[in-house]
């Protein structure tokens, strides 16, 4: 019996793994198990998915709460080492971008387990996001590599990683999306705060380029303020993205009406709120994908996007961090005028399935 271990960290981690566990039982032969390294580890941020999602509780917590992102790579570091060669696992599976990802990848390379990492090859070519180094790092060391999107088989070429390595499984995130929509169809979240389907928009912004520089913020919270004259906005706000509002000093400029200003939402009301929105205005990756998937209007306040596919087949559109840019696009929105999407290929929810077979084939 092949032993797997799924490494997870954050709130994207965790929604891009729910369906591995019963895909890899559905195929027998397999003993799985689920490590957290805590880096996200509130409620809201955290528990609610593992509840709602249905996800195994985790069987190696290694409780990691640094400050700062190099203590929490370094904490991984020290405390996944225990669960590695305690558990001695086949494979290592680490999904998405995030410290978690890489301080995982790494420390299992160096202790000679083998690696799959779910969501490789995405390149947004700004080596000023965090996220971009993890990715590329955990690519340099990865033996598994399955790719959501044809862009990244390109990218991991040019890196010099062998063709008999890329499997293009297609995107566990809508895995996600696919396996509890009939969930979704059911949240009341709408009627909660009276908002009308194709009537209002959420915004989601947590990145550090956008929500850590006052001017940056104040530019987001200015164009939010804008938007909320001419249409609801629901912004659940991200912990990071609240802390700095208040740093900032720059809770005024928040709009006094038409705004549903609340805590990180739970998967299932946070998806129902976006598929019934009439677009979304973000920084986040994910939120590009599962909107493109929706057919929901995205617009995305970043230089570049590491998930190209979202804007050549997708209802992506890249923005910059300009209020006037963003009002207008809105508008553009509010008068009737965007651009069609196609779901992208393979994005049919039954990725982890493949990776599973890949495993089941190669391992
Ligand atoms: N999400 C959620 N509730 C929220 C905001 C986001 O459930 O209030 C989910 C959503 O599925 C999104 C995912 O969390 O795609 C990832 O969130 P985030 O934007 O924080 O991370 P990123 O994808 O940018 O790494």
């Amino acid at each position: 019996m092949k032993k797997i271990l799924v490494s997870v960290g954050t709130r994207p981690n965790l929604i891009k793994i729910t369906q591995l566990e019963k895909a890899f039982q559905a195929a027998g032969d397999f003993e799985f198990r689920l490590l957290h390294t805590g880096q996200h580890y509130d409620y809201t941020m955290n528990e609610v998915f593992f509840e709602e999602l249905e996800i195994r509780k985790p069987d190696y917590y290694l409780e990691v709460k640094g400050d700062n992102q190099l203590d929490v790579i370094a904490e991984i570091l020290k405390k996944v080492q225990e669960p590695l060669l305690s558990y001695q696992p086949d494979i290592v599976l680490v999904p998405g971008d995030v410290n978690s990802t890489f301080a995982v990848a790494f420390a299992a390379q160096r202790l000679g387990f083998k690696v799959g990492h779910i969501e490789s090859g995405l390149r947004s070519y700004d080596r000023e996001m965090p996220e971009e180094i993890n990715r590329m790092l955990t690519d340099q060391i990865s033996d598994f590599y399955f790719i959501s999107e044809e862009d990244a088989i390109d990218n991991l070429l040019k890196e010099g990683i062998p063709f008999e390595k890329l499997h293009f499984v297609g995107n566990t995130m809508i895995d996600t999306l696919v396996a509890f929509m009939d969930k979704i169809n059911t949240r009341i979240i709408l009627e909660t705060h009276q908002l009308e389907p194709q009537n209002y928009a959420v915004v989601t912004f947590h990145r550090p380029g956008n929500v850590d520089n006052v001017d940056s913020l104040r530019v987001i919270l200015e164009s939010i303020r804008q938007i909320a004259e001419q249409i609801p906005v629901v912004f659940p706000i991200h912990p990071r993205t609240r802390k700095n509002i208040e740093a900032f000093g720059l809770s005024d400029l928040l709009p006094k009406n038409n705004l549903v200003f609340t805590e990180p939402l739970g998967y299932l009301d946070f998806m129902k709120l976006i598929k019934e929105s009439l677009f979304v205005l973000t920084d986040s990756g994910g939120v590009q994908e599962e909107t493109s998937y929706l057919q929901v209007p995205c617009l995305t306040v970043r230089p570049s996007t590491e998930r190209p596919v979202t804007i050549t087949d997708g209802t992506n559109m890249l923005l910059a961090l300009d209020k006037n840019i963003i009002v207008k696009e809105c508008q553009n929105i509010l008068n009737g005028n965007f651009k069609d999407g196609n779901i992208p290929d393979l994005w049919d929810g039954q990725a982890s399935e493949r990776i599973v077979e890949i495993i089941r084939e190669l391992l």
